[in-house]
């Protein structure tokens, strides 16, 4: 069994990106699975195959297998060998195991929280092989939970559930990252527990000393936990209670003081800017505004509002740290829209480092999608 793809799918192959959507599948078996694409007599790749999906193939080898099922888990065991360094240095920390298309593991996300890891799977050939990716977490996992419960598994015929693969999983565990620790909510929290994708980028918050910081978008209170080493007073703004809850509780952990403010961002910017508030440090990590094509310009928009607004409250010398998660936006418009940002407040930004998302979430060139964070710290003057 095979699947045969057009002209245009092969291209996209050669090319080494790991997509071709269904308008460009010619033929292919009935069932989910694993296979082999052809053009024409021309062997392509391994894909995983779901003719129900509009993304129907998502390439994972580029050289034929004898058994393709333990080509795939062999992915998974190279991207567990490039992490374990870092794992064995830090057992109690927090990673992506798997990064997906990155890592040539299509659909398949794998976080270790402090031992306990968390898998979450999006593409349907995956479903039966779970238990397989179970046991070669084993060595490092002392818990495997599998959080299915992502929006997008509907698109490929997937139901939605919540369970352990492995051993009995805690419904929290505490993380170390850098000079602080935080709680992870395995069964309840955000995608598979936390955002671990700015973990080197909140890790460099403790590098500044300062009186005042303001953390918007701060979820369970990420970059501000790291902010509270070194600066007087932290205030921690979300519009999610149960992600402020957790903040408050991680700053007891820590020892540390988190002012939370419940609120709009885009609203609380603005009644800081009327009640001449200023700020030695300002974060700005919202969540994807553009989730698709279609979506770029209003959500150039809204990054541009909510960056003019930081950048007007900040003193001179101020640092911003501003990050978007969306691919959409790519690195060039992101660079644009802050220039703009700047010009609007009739401020200067000096670039201090252009950053991105963390060694363990590597990027594919061949496959932009994989690159999808930007971070910026910026002096503004
Ligand atoms: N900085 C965090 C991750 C942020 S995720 C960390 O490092 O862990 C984005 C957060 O933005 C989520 O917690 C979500 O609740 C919040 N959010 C989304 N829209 C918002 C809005 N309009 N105003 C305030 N917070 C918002």
């Amino acid at each position: 069994m095979r699947i045969l793809v057009n002209e245009r799918g092969a291209a996209r192959l050669l090319s080494r990106h790991l997509w071709v959507f269904r308008r460009d599948v010619l033929s292919g078996p009935d069932a989910p699975g694993l296979y082999p694409v052809y053009w024409g007599k021309r062997f392509l790749a391994l894909a995983l195959y779901n003719p129900q999906s509009d993304l129907a193939m998502r390439a994972y080898r580029f050289r034929p297998a004898e058994d393709p099922v333990k080509a795939l888990l062999d992915n998974l065991d190279t991207a567990l060998r490039r992490r374990l360094p870092h794992l064995e240095g830090e057992p109690e920390g927090g990673f992506r195991l798997a990064h997906a298309e990155g890592d040539f593991l299509p659909g398949l996300v794998v976080d270790y929280y402090a031992g306990h890891v968390v898998v979450q799977a999006t593409a349907h050939a995956w479903e039966g092989l779970l238990p397989q990716v179970a046991e070669r977490l084993k060595p490092l996992a002392k818990s495997v939970l599998a959080k299915n419960d992502a929006k997008s598994r509907e698109l490929e015929g997937l139901p939605l559930y919540v369970r352990p693969l492995l051993g009995p999983v805690p419904e929290r565990v505490a993380v170390r990252e850098g000079g602080v620790r935080y709680l992870v909510d395995l069964l309840e929290g955000q995608k598979t527990g936390a955002y671990l994708d700015q973990r080197e980028n909140r890790i460099l918050m403790e590098r500044f000393r300062g009186e005042r910081a303001l953390d918007v978008f701060s979820y369970a209170g990420g970059f501000g936990l790291h902010l509270a080493l070194g600066f007087q007073e932290v205030i921690s703004v979300d519009s999610s209670k149960d992600a402020l809850q957790r903040a408050e509780e991680n700053a007891r952990l820590n020892g540390l003081n988190l002012k939370t403010v419940e609120a709009n961002a885009f609203d609380y910017l603005r009644s800081l800017e009327r009640a001449g508030e200023r700020f030695d440090l300002i974060v700005l990590d919202p969540p994807a505004f553009a989730k698709g094509k279609k979506d770029v310009e209003r959500a150039y928009r809204a990054y541009k509002e909510v960056n003019l607004r930081a950048i007007k409250l900040l003193k001179e010398g101020g640092i911003l740290a501003t990050a978007s998660c969306s691919h959409h936006l790519t690195e060039p418009l992101f660079y644009e829209m802050l220039r703009e940002a700047a010009q609007d407040a009739h401020r200067s930004l000096r670039v201090l480092e252009k950053r991105g998302q963390g060694f363990d979430h590597p990027v594919l060139l061949n496959h932009p999608e994989t690159h999808y964070l930007k971070f910026a710290l910026l002096e503004v003057l």
